[in-house]
């Protein structure tokens, strides 16, 4: 029995409920994924009790001989994972490697430009709520209205208008791959620095399938834990010429003692993400986002750019006169867990907008191929035409139960 079950029932309880609900479900959320159980194991280890502030070699702290191999270990794997020549392993989340570049790079009142939240940018790309929206100026780019696309004439004239001393590139709902190297094109012709958020994407990078920003951006951030399938958090890659400055915005910039469980787990993400099944896995996630994507569309659903090159998509689901939150809800119901989502030039409100979010990596974990994407997008349309159909919500969830017990997640029974 483990011992939280004894010492804290009512958080096992709770803890418990969750499992179940990760088993029998089919997440669809873009930004999540199930860890290997080797990652999880890492994330429980001893190494949580450890204060480490620092880096390897240079500690405020003593008995960190073993704390640091694991911090190199994971700093040599990152690198090698993306051919960068430098990686912080320590920041806690995506939106902490983000802080630490504009603290790099900016001084307060500088100005940024970067993709608009409403067209998919993240609340750290100058949402006027988040410190890069307080701290400094913001000018914010978007898709084109007629294909979805990155308006890149947009983006040169922004650029051109604003001189802004950083550009920032990547999203948390863009379906399409994003062309990097347009960007350092932009960023050069004037002078600002190129920051390449690939959050969403790290893994579709790791596996070879989309283009690379390390050799074109100065600083490249992500989270670990969407495509990169890794544990909670965050990881920042750039030149050997930028490593002291970047090391110093991070502790003791804005940081103090790193976790080093999680930078335990991180490095064992990167070494499977080093793996060839790893590549594998990148593909059959865009091969599974195709056809989820092409199974909506016969199914009468628009999408946001028409489709998907990469993990996600982004629903329009007034095309069958419905709202976002009433889709995701309804979704809820049947086992079936998304979010609502703004799309491009949303006529609605943030907090009922006119799309969903679907995304393919944490089923594509569970084994599911493209055979099983057609079962999900024929149950995601039934949802949608018996929003107000309880009974038939109900059937569908225990439809989806039972299909799920063949897709083990890992560390699930
Ligand atoms: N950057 C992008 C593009 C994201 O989508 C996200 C999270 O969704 C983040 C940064 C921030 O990550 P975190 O939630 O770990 O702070």
């Amino acid at each position: 029995m483990p011992t939280i079950q004894s010492s804290d029932p009512a958080v096992w309880d709770s803890i418990c409920h969750e499992r179940t609900r990760q088993a029998e479900g089919l997440e669809l959320i873009a930004s999540e994924n199930y860890t290997s159980e080797a990652v999880m194991e890492a994330a429980g280890t001893v190494l949580t009790n450890k204060y480490a502030e620092g880096y390897p070699g240079r500690r405020y702290y003593g008995g960190c001989e073993h704390v640091d191999t694991v911090e190199d270990i994971a700093r040599e794997r990152a690198c090698e994972l993306f051919g960068a020549e430098h990686a912080n392993v320590q920041p806690h989340a995506g939106s902490q490697a983000n802080m630490a570049v504009y603290l790099t790079v900016m001084e307060p009142g500088d100005t940024v430009l970067a993709m608009d939240l409403a067209h998919g940018g993240h609340l750290t790309h100058g949402m006027r709520l988040n410190f890069s929206g307080k701290l400094y100026k913001t000018a914010h780019y978007g898709v084109r209205e007629d294909d979805n696309r990155i308006d890149f004439d947009q983006v040169a004239a922004l650029a051109k208008e604003h001189k802004p001393k950083m550009i920032i590139a990547g999203a948390s709902a863009y379906p399409r791959e994003i062309d990097h190297a347009k960007f350092a094109d932009i960023a050069k012709e004037n002078g600002a620095v190129l920051m390449v958020d690939m959050a969403h994407y790290a893994g579709l990078v790791a596996g070879g399938i989309h283009n690379n920003p390390v050799p074109v951006a100065d600083f490249v951030t992500t989270t670990t834990h969407k495509t990169l399938r890794g544990p909670r958090s965050g990881l920042i890659l750039c030149r050997k010429d930028a490593a002291k400055d970047i090391d110093r915005s991070v502790f003791p910039g804005m940081q103090g003692g790193p976790l080093m469980h999680i930078v335990a787990a991180k490095a064992i993400c990167f070494g499977e993400a080093l793996k060839p099944e790893f590549k594998q896995y990148a593909q059959q996630i865009v091969d599974n986002a195709k056809t989820l994507s092409e199974t909506l569309l016969a199914g009468g659903l628009r999408l946001a750019s028409g489709g998907t090159d990469n993990h996600l998509m982004l629903c329009d689901v007034t095309a069958i006169d419905l709202s976002g939150s009433i889709a995701e809800e309804a979704l809820d119901k049947a086992g079936i867990t998304v979010n609502k989502n703004m799309i491009p030039f949303d006529k609605r409100k943030p907090m009922d907008p006119s799309g969903i979010r679907i995304g393919t990596a944490a089923l594509t974990t569970r084994g599911m191929k493209t055979d099983e994407m057609k079962k999900v997008g024929a149950w995601i349309l039934e949802v949608l035409k018996n929003c107000d159909n309880d009974s038939e919500l109900t059937r569908i969830r225990a439809e989806i139960a039972e299909f799920t017990k063949a897709f083990p997640v890992p560390g699930i029974a």
